[in-house]
């Protein structure tokens, strides 16, 4: 299996392996890596991966896509990432929720959903060195606003031949968050807080990675800096496996039959996840129309209706914070599937020097074939925390609250059941669940978890009960301008 960049005309001149485009993440033409083509899951292979392990199922669809990996590796690296030691069970368990099911993808070491590829995608790349001859170890830099910080440290930890640095704001993550790196255990990792804002700390980011003396100095070192960027095809194609596992969990359990459409609804931020579903769809996993839920920044809701991207718009901050986001970047994947290359790189060059393009009704129609958009105010998101947990005593996060209401907007014209994608722990997000709950916050965050989990009596997640103890490491706070040093 080739990766050509979606911003290039010429398809033949390429021919990149996967472990090349994991481990370079962007293409050198701004574009995105995809796949030459799509492997096909028939009725017969999918209804083979239903007696499998969720690490095997990983396996099996991975092996599809890194065909420079042994299926060796992927499974070793499959078992470690999804291990039930890591997972605390199955690593994406379906809970019925009245007629819908929802895909709890949360259940990994830092609740929220971003493991289920991080977990696995540092193994991939630290396979990818050996594969590609670089003698250099990756020093991956990460600047966090909180939730992907955590994530990317619990993935990259203790991983060979890789070393993780994180940069945070040090006012700008909640205190919970903030305990979460600064015990974060591991041998290759450090953490440190800017006194800044999260743009500080990104902006620190891109000038050490543009920073020729900065890059001479590792290659000393013997490193070279890289990225846990969500636009890595390392990250996505993990993504792939728990849609085909649902259905295949579906059908074991008797809820569906091989062939019925599966809806499903996807909180969408920069598009990734949602994007996993439409390549599962794409390889013949029987699954009917993808709705893609956007909270109050409802920039995709309007895309998909309007045919116009239009990122010219008052940005939200909201209680759904991972779906904050003005540029979802994983669309240009999705644009170079229904458009073609030479389309995508014209949008995205509109939308880098107008930050606005828009695609032909005849386009339009072809992606509402496969998506719908939906969007959920800030209160729609509290009531529908509230009802479900009334009426069904189901218990879900804002992100997750956000895609169950999307889903509802759109069954109303619409026979095929559906799979809500619910991508955080109800207690990452406490303090919002609470006040959705018509409860009063607690001032600390953690009396926030101990009072949620008072007032609705559910399993909180064991890394965020542990937390309030966990011993802290890391404590260093620098200026914006002392980061290129610190490295
Ligand atoms: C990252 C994230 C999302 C958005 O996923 P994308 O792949 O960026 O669309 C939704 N919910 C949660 C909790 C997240 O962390």
């Amino acid at each position: 299996m080739n990766y050509i960049s979606t911003r290039k005309l010429n398809k033949d001149a390429e021919g990149n392996t996967s472990a090349f485009v994991i481990k370079n993440g962007l293409a050198p033409d701004g574009g995105l890596y995809v796949p030459e083509s799509l492997p096909a899951l028939d009725q017969a292979t999918i209804e083979s991966l239903i007696g499998m392990t969720y690490p095997e199922r990983a396996a099996y669809i991975l092996s599809l896509f890194l065909t420079d990996y042994t299926k060796e590796e992927l499974l070793n690296a499959a078992e470690a990432a999804y291990s039930k030691e890591k997972f605390g069970g199955p690593a994406a368990p379906i809970a019925k929720v009245g007629g819908d099911y929802f895909l709890e993808l949360w259940h990994g070491p830092t609740s929220a959903f971003k493991d289920m590829a991080l977990q696995i995608m540092p193994r991939l790349l630290s396979l990818s060195l050996g594969k590609t001859g670089e003698s250099r170890d990756a020093y991956i830099l990460v600047a966090t606003s909180g939730d992907t910080g955590k994530a990317a440290l619990e993935g990259y930890c203790d991983i060979d031949r890789v070393k993780i640095k994180v940069f945070y704001p040090v006012n700008g993550v909640s205190n919970i968050q903030k305990k979460q790196m600064a015990s974060q255990k591991g041998n290759n990792v450090d953490v440190v807080s800017i006194n800044g804002n999260f743009d500080d700390a990104q902006s620190g980011v891109k000038a050490i990675f543009a920073n020729d003396s900065a890059k001479e100095l590792l290659d000393k070192n013997g490193y070279f800096f890289s990225s846990a960027n969500s636009i890595n095809w390392g990250r996505l194609a993990p993504q792939i496996v728990y849609y085909v596992s649902a259905y295949c969990d579906l059908i074991a359990e008797g809820e569906i039959k091989y062939g019925e459409l599966l809806d499903v609804t996807v909180p969408t931020g920069n598009f990734g996840n949602i994007f996993a579903s439409f390549l599962a769809k794409k390889m013949g996993v029987p699954l009917g129309k993808l709705v893609c839920a956007s909270n109050k920044n409802d920039i995709l809701t309007d895309f998909i209706n309007k045919g116009v991207y239009d990122k010219r718009r008052e940005f939200f901050t909201t209680t759904s914070p991972s779906m904050d986001i003005l540029i979802s970047s994983n669309l240009e994947r999705l644009l170079w599937f229904a458009v073609g290359p030479e389309s995508t790189k014209d949008c995205m060059e509109k939308l880098a020097s107008e930050g606005i393009y828009s695609l032909s009704n005849e386009d339009m129609e072809k992606i509402r074939e496969d998506f719908a958009g939906y969007a959920c105010s800030e209160e729609k998101t509290k009531e529908t925390i509230s009802n479900l947990f009334k009426e069904f005593g189901y218990l879900c996060d804002t992100h997750t609250a956000v895609a169950a209401y999307a889903a509802s907007e759109y069954k109303k014209g619409s026979g095929n059941k559906m799979l809500v994608v619910s991508t955080a722990s109800p207690y990452k997000f406490a303090p919002a669940v609470l006040s959705s709950l018509g409860e009063e916050v607690p001032g600390d965050d953690f009396d926030a978890l101990d009072k949620l989990f008072a007032v609705t009596k559910t399993a909180i997640p064991a890394n965020l009960a542990n937390l309030r103890n966990a011993e802290v490491r890391f404590t260093k706070v620098i200026e914006p301008s002392e980061m290129i040093n610190s490295l």
